[in-house]
This record gives structure tokens, C-alpha cells and sequence, in this order.
């Protein structure tokens, strides 16, 4: 019989760092950016890169910073975009064994330049690159079958492999008394398909922690209003939500109305991609660790709001020292 929730320590959300790593699994990617801002890439302009990218390995990377144990199922070419990306991650303590490398297709690549409106144009290699090769070999049924938690980035709904393998770890790790987190980070188009939606709702149901971004927690919950989402989610699997809210801040809001609000901290936003995974693997990590959901909310936020003050989509995680050095240091917003 597989474990449930209710046959977990009474009001641990999370399976404890001990059970096993944390995973995830998605796509890598390098992310070349413009230096300048405007629109698209119509002519030959200045670019920065490549850094290391790819929601699912941003999250992970910076779970691995916060010290949890954590690792990824992902598939890179053998080139050097798929090299700085397997440096990076082994170097920040993230498990890499399930990280596949493809001689057949490069490494997965996204071109970003941000326009004067603050909107992004992109130009994407990732459906036809190494990034969507993913699939459960040996190495990464290996890792599944020791890890912790399950950790599900939407953006793995564009990756058609993905799927067997999220549905395969969901019944190893739950089996094992490990638990599952969602973050609903997807292209709204993805959502028009029948399927898509079946699976999306699917995973608001296992969630045991959902992490969803300004409208994604209305998506999510299937009506709106804050609160009227909130107490919709609660009603089906979820535990604990973490609501980002970028400059804003964040709050998380758990069981029997639990609310706790994080204010913002007050930084120059250089580069706000990857806030969200960042949030997400701190936030993850802390609760593994068995830190409160207020200790894990703000080192959550600091890793978010750290981030966006460097350029490239992972260059500003941050250690637990990094942020600790960080909360002391950073004024934050009075509500
Ligand atoms: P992503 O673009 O990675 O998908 P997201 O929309 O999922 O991001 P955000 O809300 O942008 O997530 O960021 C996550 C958290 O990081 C926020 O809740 C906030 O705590 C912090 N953060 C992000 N941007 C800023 C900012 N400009 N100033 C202060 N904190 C920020
Ligand atoms: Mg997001």
C-alpha cells in the first residue's frame, strides 16, 4: 500500500533531506542573453553567454546551494553548452549521475533579449535539442528510486518524454513515504490541450506543496480570487502553498488558515529570470532541512530577490551563508 500524507509525522509538509535527494526533471539549457535592451535579434548585436540555465536546473542548483541533497534526470549534448552546465551543477554539490549526454542533438539553447517594456523576445532550441532526449535509463531510475522528494517545474509539460518518467518517480517516491512539489510555471497555450489540462490537474492533486506565481494560483485552483483559490486548493491534496509575488514579496499559507506574509527585499532588479526556481529549491530545501515555514519563506525570498540582482538566469544563488549574509544586509519593503 502506498504511503499517504496522513501516515506522515503530523505537520512535517515534507519528506525529511534524510529519506533521500530532492529531483527534478526537465530541461537544460544555455541562455545567451543581449547585452542591450530592444527588440529581437533582426541584426547583429552584442550578446552575453553562455550561462547555465534551464527552470528545472536553476531550481536544483540552488537547492544544492541552500545544502540540500538534490539531484536532476536531464539530458545534454557532449559540446561545451552541455559542459558548463554539468560543472556548474556538480560544483554547487547537485547529484549529475542522471544526467544524460546525447552525441546525436546539442545542448539546449535559448537567446533572450529584453525589450525597453521589460517583456522578453526569445528564440528557443530546446524541442529539437539534447534538453527533450530525456528518458528513464538506468541511471535515472537509480536516483529515483533513493530520492525524497519529487519536484515537478510545468515547464517539463513541453517536453513529451517527460511525462512517464514524472509518473514513474511520483509512484517510486511516494511508495518510499517521499513527497511531491508543484510549481505551475508553464506556457498558458500548453494549457488549451485536453491532455495537458488532464495531467496539470493531476498534479494539483498529488502536490503536497504547490508554488504557483501571481495568476498561476488561479490556474491552478480553477477559480479566482486569492482567497477563494487558496481554500479551493486546501480542499483537494495540497498542504502548503508558497505564493511568489515578485517585488511584492511572498506568502505562504498552510493548513487550518496559516498565513505568513514575507515583505519584499528592497534590491535593483538586473535580470529577474530565475527568481522563481531559485524561490522554489531554497524553499524546498529549507523544509527538507526542517526549518518552519517563516525561515524557509525568507531564505525562499532572499534567494529569489538575490538572483535578480545578477545577470544570467543562476549566477546570483546562493549558499545558506550567501543568503544569510544577504537578509542582514538588504532593507526590506514596509507593508
Ligand atoms: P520566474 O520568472 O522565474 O518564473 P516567478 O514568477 O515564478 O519567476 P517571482 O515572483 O518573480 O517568481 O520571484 C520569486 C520570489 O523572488 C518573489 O516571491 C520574491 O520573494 C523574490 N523576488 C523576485 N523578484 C524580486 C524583486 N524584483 N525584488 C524583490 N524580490 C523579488
Ligand atoms: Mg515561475
Amino acid at each position: 500500500m502506498p504511503i499517504t500524507r496522513s501516515m506522515q509525522i503530523a505537520g512535517d509538509a515534507l519528506a525529511p533531506d534524510a529519506l533521500g535527494p530532492t529531483i527534478t526533471i526537465g530541461e537544460i539549457l544555455v541562455e545567451i542573453m543581449a547585452d542591450h535592451r530592444g527588440d529581437g535579434f533582426l541584426e547583429p548585436i552584442a550578446l552575453t553567454g553562455p550561462y547555465p540555465s534551464g527552470a528545472p536546473a536553476i531550481f536544483i542548483d540552488q537547492c544544492a546551494r541552500m545544502g540540500g541533497a538534490a539531484g536532476i534526470i536531464a539530458s545534454v549534448g557532449d559540446d561545451d553548452f552541455g559542459r558548463i552546465n554539468v560543472e556548474r551543477l556538480r560544483n554547487d554539490g547537485a547529484d549529475i549521475s542522471a544526467i544524460s549526454v546525447t552525441r546525436d542533438y546539442p545542448t539546449g539553447s535559448a537567446f533572450v533579449r529584453y525589450r525597453h517594456d521589460g517583456l522578453r523576445d526569445f528564440v528557443f532550441n530546446i524541442a529539437k535539442s539534447a534538453a527533450a532526449q530525456i528518458m528513464l535509463d538506468a541511471q535515472a531510475s537509480a536516483l529515483i528510486a533513493r530520492a525524497g522528494h519529487l519536484h515537478v517545474m510545468g515547464t517539463a509539460f513541453a517536453i513529451p518524454g517527460a511525462w512517464d518518467i514524472i509518473d514513474h518517480a511520483i509512484e517510486v517516491i511516494r511508495s518510499r513515504g517521499g513527497t511531491v512539489s508543484f510549481d505551475p510555471n508553464l506556457r498558458k497555450e500548453l494549457l488549451g490541450e485536453a491532455l495537458t489540462q488532464q495531467r496539470f490537474q493531476r498534479l494539483v492533486d498529488t502536490a503536497d506543496l504547490i508554488l504557483p506565481s501571481g495568476e498561476e494560483l488561479f490556474v491552478a485552483a480553477g477559480c479566482e480570487g486569492e482567497a477563494a483559490a487558496v481554500q479551493a486548493l486546501f480542499a483537494r491534496n495540497t498542504h502548503e502553498i508558497a505564493l511568489k509575488r515578485g517585488a511584492q514579496g511572498s506568502t505562504f499559507f498552510g493548513p487550518g488558515g496559516k498565513r505568513v506574509d514575507c515583505p519584499a527585499f528592497v534590491v535593483e532588479e538586473v535580470d529577474p529570470t530565475g527568481a522563481g526556481d531559485c524561490f522554489g529549491g531554497a524553499y524546498v530545501a529549507c523544509r527538507r532541512l526542517g526549518m518552519p515555514a517563516e525561515q524557509a519563506l525568507l531564505y525562499a525570498s532572499a534567494a529569489g530577490a538575490r538572483n535578480v540582482t545578477v545577470r544570467g538566469p543562476m549566477e546570483g544563488a546562493g549558499t545558506r551563508a550567501d543568503l544569510d549574509a544577504f537578509i542582514a544586509s538588504t532593507p526590506r519593503c514596509i507593508s
